[in-house]
This record gives C-alpha cells, structure tokens and sequence, in this order.
C-alpha cells in the first residue's frame, strides 16, 4: 500500500522502490504515505486480533518486504500503581532494551530489500545496540560511530554483535561529522555504503510509529489525554503522531488527539529552549551534558516537526535534572517494579511538575514512555548515585564446582 515519499517541508514526492535519503531541494524529511483510502475499505482494526504481538501486526500500513525481526514491539502498557491513569508504555522489553529496535528492525528491512551492502550510523548509544543486532540477523555489514563515554552496555553489544565501532571524542553531532566524511569519499556509492541517521532515512520513523498504534489498541483505540516523552532524536514523537493521523484516515479513531510532552534533560534543551521562544527550529545546544545519553541530541535534525507536533497538540515542553533522573530511576523501580532508563525516568519528573501546576488532573489518562531498560546504563546509574554495588562476596568468586548450564538453580 505504500505509494510514495513525500516531503515534510515542501511536499515533494519521491519514489519509494529505492532507496532514499532526505529531500533533494531542501533537506525536508521524507515520510513514507500509504493508500489509506484503498486500505480503508480492505482492512479494519478488527483484524488484527490474534496476529503475533510484534510491531509486524500493522504491517498493513508498514512497507511490503520480508521482515528482518527479532520479535520487536507490542510491548506492555503498564498501569501506575502510584498514580490512577498513568500508563508506562514499557520499551525496556525490546530486543536490545530499548525502542530503538523498532526503527531500526524496519530501516535494515528496507536496506536488505534494496540491496544495500553497509550500513553507517552515529548514535548516542541505544541505537547503535539496535542496528548492530538487525544487521548481523540480515548479515549486513555496519560501522558505528558513538561518543567514547557511551555506557558500556552499548559498546560491548555492538561488538558482540560484530560491527566496527569508531569511539569518537564528542557528542552525537561529532559523530555525525565523521558519517559525513565518509559520505564525500569515493568509496560510500562504489561499496553500497547508506546512511541511517535518525530522520535521514524514511523508514526508522515508520518503525518507531508503531508505538502510535499500539498506545490506541492497547486502551482500546482511544488515545489518552497525554503522552510524555523523552525526546532526543524525536522520532518516536514524529512516528506517534503520523500514526494517529493515519489512524483516523482509517476510521479506526477520530480528530481527537493527545497532548504531545517533550521531556529533555536540562544539560541538553534545545526543544525546550525553542519551544519557549516560540520558534519553529531549534539552536544547537552547546556543552550538552547530561547522564542521560539519549537526551543527549544537541540539535534534532527533525525539530522543526518535534516543535509543530508540539503546538498543534497544545502540549508543552520541559526539562528535568540529572538528579531528579536519577531519583526517579529509583523511585519507579522501587514503587512501580520498572528499572526503567534515565530518559524514561525523566517522564515521571515531567508527569510530577505537569500535575503540579494543574497541566494534567488526576483524571486525565497520561502515558509515559519508558524509552529503554537500566539494564542498560548500570555503570552510569553506579556512578551517579556515588556509591558503588556492594562487592561480591568472597565465595561468590570461587569457580561453581560444576557446570550450572543455564540454570539457575541452588547448586
Ligand atoms: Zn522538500
């Protein structure tokens, strides 16, 4: 069903049976469009009860090609048991423990059925644990580009999963320099090389969409009156709100729609910032720091949609520290059973400030996202409380007297 690519700046349309990077004119993301009226007659929600609970459930409204998927999506909608109405949408439980494996489960899909042999990526971290997993399943070859203090969960899987990783002594814009580079040298078209930079590609946005169709399935096609969510990238905000506009020109809900929150870390706010000064770009931030490495996006290259989801959905942007992450970190594992990552955490520090100065009543059914697992970020979360785990203890070094297996058991 899928017809086109179409311009996000000046509508432009683009062929979608290759592949295809940012718009040729202006640099305006492309946004894959489908044949929602045609779907419309043929397909209806109600067929998607009994389908595999991946995001491949809405593969309807998703490009036509063969999968690569490691059983992303559909992940639990939590209810709060602190606050009545607050839902924490749990992407901690993807392959590789975080969201990022939606968008990039779908952009190495696309760069598999287009034939493309190598795959470049600068990341803050999640995103280049997402596609070094994808493109060892589709068997492409990837080099990673991340900031030398990524948390170590993310260096050591890119490696077990058999990418080139390029430690950068910078941010993720340094990073995206060093892509660019690449980019001008002779060899990037010769050897199939493709670029999949959030936003610079269609198809991550796709993927991360699915996050929009499954918050209305999962309460029951009605969307709730908030979504808080931390935006590094934005993507998933992007995805989320393209895929409601999808599903009301598919009849499965109506014009309603929620409040769009963005939560930055207040070491790195340009769409906080921007959002403030009511402009419709954002600044790139300077000396971004924060522990939160996602968040840590000095510039989105999609902000000028981020900032109009943002006023179209009358919702509001805002900051938390590193310490109220860090405590909130520990608040939801502590109260909600959640070990949630320091971006998903911010949510609950934006829901709290949100319901103070009366943006949401209590009544109002609000979804946070929790954009990855604190499995994630042990090292960083040890650091930052200035503590350190309890040692081992002696015994608990000796070699087992037998082989355990797999088992865990009372050997
Ligand atoms: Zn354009």
């Amino acid at each position: 069903m899928l017809i086109h690519l179409e311009c996000t700046r000046c509508g432009e349309h683009y062929p979608s049976d290759r592949p295809q990077t940012v718009c040729t004119k202006d640099g305006g993301i492309l946004y894959a469009r489908y044949d929602l009226p045609k779907l419309k007659k043929t397909f209806s929600a109600a067929r998607l009860a009994g389908r595999a609970p991946t995001m491949w459930r809405y593969d309807a409204v998703l490009p036509d090609a063969d999968p690569v998927s490691l059983g992303e999506g559909f992940t639990p909608i939590l209810a709060s048991r602190e606050f009545p109405n607050v839902y924490i949408k749990d992407e901690g439980l993807n392959p590789t423990g975080s969201f990022k494996a939606r968008g990039l489960a779908a952009a190495v899909t696309m760069a598999r059925h287009f034939g493309l042999k190598k795959l470049a990526i600068p990341s803050a971290g999640n995103a280049a644990s997402a596609l070094a997993a994808y493109a060892a399943l589709a068997g492409l070859e990837t080099h990673i580009f991340m900031p030398k203090d990524v948390p170590a969960a993310n260096r050591v899987e890119c490696d077990y999963y058999g990418a080139h990783v390029t430690l950068v002594d910078g941010l993720i814009s340094d990073c995206a320099k060093k892509v660019a580079q690449l980019k001008d040298s002779d060899v990037w078209e010769k050897d199939g090389w493709f670029d999949v930079s959030t936003t610079k590609e269609p198809y991550r946005v796709e993927g991360k969409k699915t996050m929009g169709y499954e918050v209305a399935e999962q309460l029951g096609w009605k969307l709730p009156q908030g979504i808080i969510y931390p935006t590094g990238g934005g993507v998933g905000m992007l995805g989320m709100w393209k895929a409601f506009e999808e599903m009301e020109a598919l009849g499965w809900i109506g014009s309603e729609r929620p409040k769009m929150i963005s939560v930055q870390a207040a070491g790195c706010a340009p769409i906080v910032k921007a959002w403030q000064e009511e402009k419709s770009q954002s600044e790139m931030w300077n000396n971004a720091a924060t522990l939160a490495s996602g968040l840590r996006v000095p510039k989105p290259y999609g902000d000028y949609l981020i900032l109009d989801i943002l006023k179209k959905s009358k919702g509001t942007a805002l900051t938390a520290t590193d310490d109220e992450i860090v405590e909130a970190v520990r608040h939801w594992a502590k109260v909600e059973g959640v070990f949630a990552a320091p971006e998903g955490a911010a949510c609950v520090v934006a829901y709290r400030k949100l319901r103070d100065i009366g943006f949401f009543e209590p009544d109002d059914t609000v979804v946070l996202f929790n954009t990855g697992s604190g499995l994630k970020y042990l090292d960083v979360l040890d650091a930052s409380v200035g503590k350190t785990l309890p040692a081992k203890p002696p015994e608990a070094a000796k070699p087992a007297a037998r082989h355990i297996g797999g088992i865990i058991g009372p050997y």
